[in-house]
């Protein structure tokens, strides 16, 4: 089960309160782990850098922002306090917060891209609409009989009629929740636009691995590694797979073989897309 505290945080541009939920535990088991680094797991909820003041609605970055005190889960449920929850930036507010050029510094433009990059990705993700389909499923194995029967009735058809009918609609409507997704950030994810965002983060992480690099003259931890590792996959899905090959061959540590693997094949067969390990 994952923990959380609330702690209370001044904005930095209007010095209004608001309250965040930062998770104090959490694990990533049964959880899904992805090529391009992103990880979805159901007691994995890391602590969102980038957030959108409640007062003054402008972006503002956690680390930034005062902490005046922190409740506990029960402390917060017990309290009555009119300080607002902080907002989740959603997928397109990344987007806009990016073309705002919002960041301090190469570590938060670095955050904002890759957020950027894998919410450009959550359109590619296999093992999500698998997951999202099968949630779907079992909460329409109940719904479909009562709708069949109904739409059998109020039609004045078969029920096999019906039923061919409503699974119809369910694929519509699921098709038409992918497409309201994608159309949520259609306008500004453009293939170009990616291209380039990834081409900046590419640049980033360059410099962010030999930064590093020098720092702990030639004895590699395992950050930098993890590093080559997101280096490695952008160039695969910018298409230089020789590039990412080359780059996989520096990685030293076992851990990272079997991602290296999974990544060095999906660039021999020139896929581009993300994928998962
Ligand atoms: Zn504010």
């Amino acid at each position: 089960m994952t923990s959380y505290c609330m702690p209370v945080l001044k904005c930095p541009i209007c010095s209004g309160q608001f309250i965040i939920y930062s998770s104090v535990s959490g694990n990533t088991s049964e959880g899904m782990f992805y090529t391009d680094g992103y990880i979805k797991a159901p007691m994995f909820d890391p602590v969102d850098e980038l957030l959108e003041c409640p007062e003054c609605a402008q972006y503002i970055w956690r680390a930034e922002s005062e902490e005046i005190k922190v409740y506990s889960e029960n402390e917060y449920r017990n309290e009555t306090t009119d300080t607002n929850l902080v907002n989740k930036v959603s997928a397109k507010k990344y987007f806009d917060a990016l073309q705002k050029s919002v960041w301090n510094s190469n570590e938060q433009e670095i955050y904002l891209r890759t957020r950027v990059w894998w919410t450009f990705n959550d359109l590619f993700r296999k093992d999500q609409a698998e997951g999202m389909s099968k949630q779907l499923e079992q909460y329409i194995a109940i719904s479909l009989d009562k709708f069949r029967h109904l739409t059998a009735n109020s039609m004045a058809i078969r029920v096999d009629d019906a039923e061919n009918l409503v699974e119809n609609l369910w694929f519509v409507q699921h098709t038409l929740e992918r497409i309201n997704s994608i159309v949520d950030i259609i306008d500004v994810a453009t293939p170009e636009f990616m291209v380039a965002n990834q081409e900046r983060l590419l640049e980033l992480l360059l410099a962010e691995y030999k930064h590093i690099s020098i720092k702990t003259e030639g004895n590699l931890v395992s950050e930098p590694e993890n590093l080559l590792l997101q280096i490695a996959e952008i160039y695969r899905e910018l298409g230089r797979f020789q590039d990412c090959v080359d780059t996989l061959k520096n990685l030293t540590k076992e851990e990272y073989r079997n991602k290296a693997n999974i990544i060095r094949k999906l660039a021999q067969s020139g896929d581009c897309q993300v994928g998962s390990f």
